[in-house]
């Protein structure tokens, strides 16, 4: 897509770029020591680490397009790995319902990436139906602090994260969605026991989470008790905006493209085949379709609003493009995809194309499957009633 981008636009996009080509990786060097000083000087750029933080906290105040600009280059540039529960999550909700002691005691490590959060919301029998919970918070008599036991499941990165943000049950009289209280605690504590699962793609990246009698200081509660669902909510839609990488989607087509013109076919290569070439075209359609949705959220997330149903649209659709990448990166590889890792023969890219395919197959469960996104469009965008809430 083309937006029209004023000389400011292209002197800011010169900056980004400067900035990244000045500050990438060096290989040998020390990562985690250049992960935290890559944050540091971003930082001094005037928020260039938390883009999407509003300016009272640190964030830099950009304008929609300027969003849009570093969206773009991020996805092209050797950025540190950033983990999306901290500055992408939790943060929101804390500069939102935190207390201002909260603010200040949490903010600043989440900021410099120091402290690694994860993310306890779902549990074996309430995923989709987030709400039906049972991980039980119990207050003490004297109202110090909360024994939380329970479990929840497919926790990322649990097994190296210092914090979770938690929800928990402290009251089943009520509707579901009432009684849930959402609680911040360290995970290297006693009562706290992580163990592995392996999924598909044959990764460790989830696990299981079991709380045994997890004693929580009553102050580590987020605003007040029983109107964590509120919370929660707010949250997930911060991380399905985060999940649609779209600018990522547009790398990852035009690098399927050149993928495909390396294969050859008859005369020609895989990109000449007109099953394949309409595949990528369809593809790439619905992928500037999605661009210009996420540049109406940029806009309104500029303007300092929450993102509103549009992350469901974003979520929905930018995970089915990166399934599609995926599908057809195999496509492309052809026999070879199937020796995942292990094939001497055959394309470079065809030895990644599985492991990325079925690791994908995730992208459109968590964050809230698809098919609760298109719930929330059908209720909040197109206005539709459920049978039930009639
Ligand atoms: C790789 C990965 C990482 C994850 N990371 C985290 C994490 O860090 N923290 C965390 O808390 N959770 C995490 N999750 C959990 C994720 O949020 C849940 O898997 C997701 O919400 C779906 O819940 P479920 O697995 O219980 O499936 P279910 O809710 O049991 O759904 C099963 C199927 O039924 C369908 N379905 C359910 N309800 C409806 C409905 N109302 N209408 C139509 N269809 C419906 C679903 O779409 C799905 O196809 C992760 C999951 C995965 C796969």
């Amino acid at each position: 897509m083309d937006i029209e981008l004023s000389a400011e636009d292209l002197s800011f996009r010169e900056e980004v770029r400067a900035f990244f080509a000045e500050n990438t990786y060096k290989p040998g060097s020390n990562y985690i020591e250049w992960r935290l000083e890559w944050f540091e000087k971003a930082a001094a750029k005037g928020g260039w680490d938390v883009p999407k933080w509003p300016t009272e906290f640190g964030g830099p105040g950009w304008s929609p397009t300027q969003h849009y600009i570093w969206e773009q280059e991020t996805a092209v540039a050797n950025l540190p790995m950033d983990a999306p529960f901290g500055p992408g999550m939790l943060a929101p909700v804390l500069m939102a319902y935190g207390s201002e002691e909260q603010q200040q005691r949490f903010l600043p490590d989440i900021r410099a990436r120091k402290v690694n959060w994860c993310q306890g919301y779902s549990e074996p029998g309430a995923g989709s139906d987030l709400a039906g919970l049972k991980t039980k918070a119990v207050l003490s008599e004297d109202g110090t602090q909360y024994v939380v036991n329970g479990q929840k499941i497919w926790t990322t990165m649990a097994h190296m994260a210092d914090w979770i943000f938690c929800l928990t049950r402290t009251d089943d009289s009520g509707k579901k969605q009432e009684g849930i209280t959402f609680l911040l605690f360290p995970m290297k504590q006693e009562g706290v026991e992580v163990k592995p699962i392996i999924t598909l793609g044959g990764s460790h990246t989830v696990n299981s989470v079991f709380f045994t009698d997890v004693k929580v200081p009553v102050e580590n509660r987020v605003g007040d008790e029983g109107k964590g669902w509120t919370y929660a909510k707010g949250l997930l839609q911060h991380e399905r905006t985060g999940l649609a990488g779209i600018s990522r989607s547009i790398v990852a087509l035009e690098k399927l493209k050149e993928q495909a013109r390396s294969v050859k076919r008859g005369n020609g290569t895989l990109m000449d085949e007109p099953s394949f070439r309409a595949k990528v075209a369809e593809l790439e359609i619905d992928l500037m379709a999605a661009e210009t949705t996420e540049l109406r959220s940029l806009a309104s997330a500029s303007s300092g609003a929450a993102p509103g149903p549009e992350s469901s649209i974003l979520k929905l659709k930018g995970t089915e493009i990166q399934q599609r990448i995926q599908k057809l990166t195999v496509e492309a590889g052809g026999i070879y995809s199937a020796a995942w890792g292990s094939a001497k023969a055959g394309p470079r890219f065809a030895k990644g194309g599985m492991g990325g395919y079925l690791s994908s197959r995730a992208y459109t469960i968590y964050g809230g499957a698809s098919e609760v996104q298109k719930d929330v469009i059908a209720k909040n965008v197109l206005g539709l009633k459920s049978k039930k809430a009639k």
